[in-house]
């Protein structure tokens, strides 16, 4: 036996923890590796057990043994059970200050509920979120680790190695106590939602709008990729907007029309959006994006509703003249006031939970490792960076000065674009729910003291008054 001479050990070697693990080793990092199904050990080793120093076992206690002090442990299993079932075999062979790490899709709530068991026992857990898919894990995540500041020092030098930098910084931070790092994940993946029907929603207004073709939307997205938008999302939908298969005849047909309309989804927007009614954030934007992927997957009931052929109003149509002037110029502006509206939304949201669970993140950093590496990255959070950097405690995104003048400059735009999706019976909830949005914080008063006066009547839940201090109730059914 050779001694533990391993800096980093992975378990959990699928797509994201092989490309993980080899990420390490490329970086010089003696690597650990062990799976429950060991034929996963052996293919890494046998494809790519050249690229690094590579320590590998057949059983946990061994990989455990081959492991430096404090021993620091990546746990890439699926998320859920199974990630308790590894936990709960390992902790039995951990010593004191061993570090347990979670790269996984975790909830908050189990990340804080095994931090808690884990410290307990006096071993360190970090739940980090990992974003950038199987390619980040091999070429440079974001990382985002939660846990104890103790353990950032141990942990936090080996998971900069890996990550990518943008203009020579990680794209990898400390994020704060227990839960924080995956929550921040999980946001992240909430405004990936936003992001994503948002370009969709352009996408329609465009096709149905301007009848433009797959081909010549491309165009469009890589121009667009060119200015403000510039981002791996709008990169990538250029390119599936270019791609094309044979069809029926063996005639090349744009492949998105042959692609199944309805969007899946694996919950981390739903865990979003659970949270923002938790917390009583209003993230529009990432709610519209869930529901939206939920309406378009109602395949059953679209079906049914269209061969029914009651539910009347327009089904498109193209724009024609000065209504067609300028159209593709103006659904690139509404989609970047949207956009704006949507990362406000996600950062309020880091807010509201960090105030929470006491974690004090820093919503600056947090908008640095995410312009590399993750889905959203783009040169749009250098923006949201600066601002942050301006004033760490801006009240809202939209208040910042570069961004409330792009948002203003583009709101004419923005009415033009959602009254003729409204007109043409185009549904665009991303766009007229952030125009909503950012109508309702501009605005003194918003209907809600009707509301207010509803409660009071029905139920005798009181109200505040505009002239006096105090709790009142009326006697509704008397004179006044
Ligand atoms: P995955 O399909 O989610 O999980 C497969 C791995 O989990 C295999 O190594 C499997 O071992 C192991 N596993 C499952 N149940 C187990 C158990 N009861 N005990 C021990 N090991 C168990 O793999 P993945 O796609 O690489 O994702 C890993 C984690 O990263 C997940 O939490 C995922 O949410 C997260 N993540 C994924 C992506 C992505 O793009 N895929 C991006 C970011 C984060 P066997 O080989 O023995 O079956």
């Amino acid at each position: 036996f050779p001694g533990p001479r391993a800096d980093i050990g992975v378990t959990g070697l699928a797509v994201m923890g092989r490309n993980l693990a080899r990420n390490f080793a490329r970086n010089g990092h003696v690597t650990a590796l062990y799976n429950r199904t060991q034929s996963r050990v052996d293919e890494l080793i046998e494809q790519f057990g050249d690229e690094g120093d590579f320590v590998p076992s057949t059983d946990l206690k061994s990989f455990v043994a081959s492991l430096k002090r404090p021993r620091r442990i990546m746990i890439m299993v699926k998320a859920g059970k199974a990630t308790d079932a590894v936990i709960d075999e390992l902790v039995p062979l951990l010593e004191e200050g061993d570090i347990v790490i979670d790269g996984g899709n975790a909830h908050f709530d189990d990340t804080r509920r095994r931090e808690q068991a884990l410290k307990a026992k006096g071993l360190h857990f970090v739940g980090t979120g990992v974003s950038g898919g199987e390619e980040g894990a091999l070429n440079g995540p974001s990382i985002m680790p939660g846990g104890s500041k103790e353990s950032y020092e141990a942990l936090g030098p080996i998971l900069e190695s890996i990550a990518v930098a943008v203009d020579g910084t990680p794209c990898c931070t400390y994020v704060g106590p227990d839960g924080a790092g995956h929550f921040v994940k999980m946001v992240h993946n909430g405004i990936e939602y936003a992001d994503m029907q948002l370009i969709a929603e352009a996408y329609e207004l465009l096709r149905q709008g301007l009848g433009k073709t797959p081909a010549e939307l491309a165009d469009v997205f890589r121009t667009w990729n060119e200015g403000d938008l510039e981002s791996f999302l709008i990169e990538i939908t250029a390119r599936v907007l270019d791609k094309t298969h044979p069809g029926a005849d063996g005639s090349p047909v744009p492949l998105v029309d042959l692609i199944v309309d309805a969007a899946e989804q694996k919950g981390t927007g739903r865990w979003t959006v659970q949270t923002a009614l938790e917390l009583g954030v209003p993230t529009t934007g990432i709610a519209e994006a869930v529901f939206a992927r939920s309406l378009s997957g109602s395949v059953d009931q679209r079906k049914a509703v269209q061969a029914a052929g009651t539910l009347v109003g327009p089904t498109g149509g193209s724009l024609a003249g000065a209504e067609a002037e300028g159209f593709v110029d103006a659904v690139r502006d509404a989609l970047y006031a949207s956009k704006v509206v949507a990362y406000a939304q996600g950062f309020d949201m880091i807010q509201a939970g960090s105030d929470q669970y006491g974690w004090d993140v820093d919503k600056g950093a947090m908008a640095t490792i995410w312009r590399g590496g993750c889905i959203i990255r783009a040169q749009f959070l250098n923006r949201i960076k600066e601002a942050y950097d301006k004033d760490a405690h801006l009240a809202s995104l939209l208040l910042d000065e570069y961004f409330a003048a792009a948002v203003g400059n583009a709101q004419d735009s923005w009415r033009r674009v959602v009254a003729t999706a409204v007109r043409l019976g185009i549904p665009v909830p991303g766009f007229s729910s952030a125009l909503s949005y950012y109508d309702g914080l501009r605005r003194e008063r918003l209907g809600a003291a009707l509301v207010q006066g509803q409660r009071d009547l029905f139920g005798a839940h009181t109200y505040g008054r505009v002239d006096k201090p105090g709790t009142f109730h009326t006697l509704w059914s008397g004179d006044g």
